[in-house]
């Protein structure tokens, strides 16, 4: 009897040993798994989503985009790749893309009604949740600077107007006179816009806006997002669209994932989509793609919503998707790059 006993407890613990060890190696091997997958860094830009059709940009300005979007990557990556932050790396490459005049944001903003140029910004660090918005700024050169400002150096998420532009100031940001940010080309865009509506005529969608946005991963597994905007042409009252609106137009958890939006900013307000997106994928465990076609196809764009999202998981997953005609994009990692303006 107490020899079975003792061989049982032998036996027991013998497949208990095996089992063990056959778990730990499981769980280094998932582990090899996940870091030979991940790769170093990735990051993802956006220059707007919008009525951007072949047939409409000339080959000259489809270039220009390409090597503007080029620029912008190149920024955000050098940062990457010398071991930088994704919150740095996000910076880098929306300020390159709020200097050049091609994109809604910083010196290539639009109008507002009034002939004014308000721009709106937010940036969301994934390791904290930290985060800071700008909303309706003149005089800043670079408004992703000021949100930036506002999440580090202030006890606040979001200011607006003056009080944003006091505190950038404060802060030493650089400010510019407000005839930095005109340009012929969107001057215009506001003619026709006030024209169209004097004539009762909806606005070309092309007239009306565009933002650029950046996500990335880093080297340590964080992850950031950053989004800045002109807004809408011919936009009244002081009016904000989703891109300040931490939680609308820019989300990153380190838990989930990071996003940036473009398009038209209330329906992406009202659908909270960067969250919505986020969410999907932190409590109900769907894939990234996945989760941003669900909030872009059947929640805001099944509402009448238009324009789209840039995405990027702390596995260096990554979504580019719209419901617009195009959208500015593209992704750098090791290894690999792509620039893409078309559905195709
Ligand atoms: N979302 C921006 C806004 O509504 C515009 C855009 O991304 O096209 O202000």
């Amino acid at each position: 009897m107490q020899r079975s006993i003792g061989f049982l407890i032998v036996l027991v613990s013998a497949v208990g040993f095996t089992a063990c060890i056959s778990k730990s190696s499981n769980a280094q091997m998932e582990r090899n798994e996940e870091s030979s997958d991940r790769p170093a860094y990735t990051l993802v830009i956006h220059g707007g989503a919008g009525v951007i059709l072949r047939e409409n940009l000339s080959d000259s300005m489809e270039m220009a985009f390409r090597e503007a979007l080029n620029k912008a990557l190149d920024a955000g990556e050098k940062v990457l790749q010398e071991g930088g932050l994704a919150l740095d790396a996000v910076v880098a490459s929306v300020q390159s893309m709020e200097d050049d005049p091609l994109f809604n944001a910083g010196k290539g903003a639009v109008f507002t009604h009034d002939g004014k140029n308000e721009m709106d910004a937010s940036i969301m660090d994934g390791r904290d949740l930290n985060a800071g918005a700008v909303g309706g700024l003149t005089n800043v050169k670079s408004p992703i600077a000021a949100a930036r400002a506002v999440m580090e150096k202030s006890e606040h998420v979001f200011l607006s107007g003056k009080g944003a532009e006091q505190f950038a100031a404060d802060q030493g940001l650089e400010l510019v006179d407000p005839s930095y940010f005109y340009t012929e080309r969107r001057w215009k865009s506001l003619q026709d816009a006030i024209a169209a509506e004097e004539k009762s005529e909806a606005m070309t969608p092309e007239m009306k806006h565009g933002t650029v946005g950046a996500v990335a991963l880093d080297q340590f597994g964080n992850i950031a997002a950053a989004t800045s905007t002109g807004g809408m042409t011919n936009k009244r009252y002081n009016r904000f669209g989703d891109v300040p609106v931490i939680g609308a137009g820019t989300y990153a958890n380190n838990q989930s994932c990071a996003v940036s939006c473009t398009g038209h900013g209330e329906y992406f307000i009202r659908f909270t989509v960067a969250h919505d997106i986020a969410a999907l994928k932190m409590y109900q465990h769907k894939a990234l793609e996945d989760a941003a076609r669900e909030v872009i196809f059947d929640k805001e764009g099944k509402a009448g919503g238009e324009g789209g999202i840039i995405a990027v998981d702390p596995d260096g997953n990554i979504a580019m998707v719209f419901n617009s005609p195009g959208m500015y994009r593209g992704f750098t990692r090791p290894g690999a790059r792509e620039i893409k303006i078309f559905k195709d």
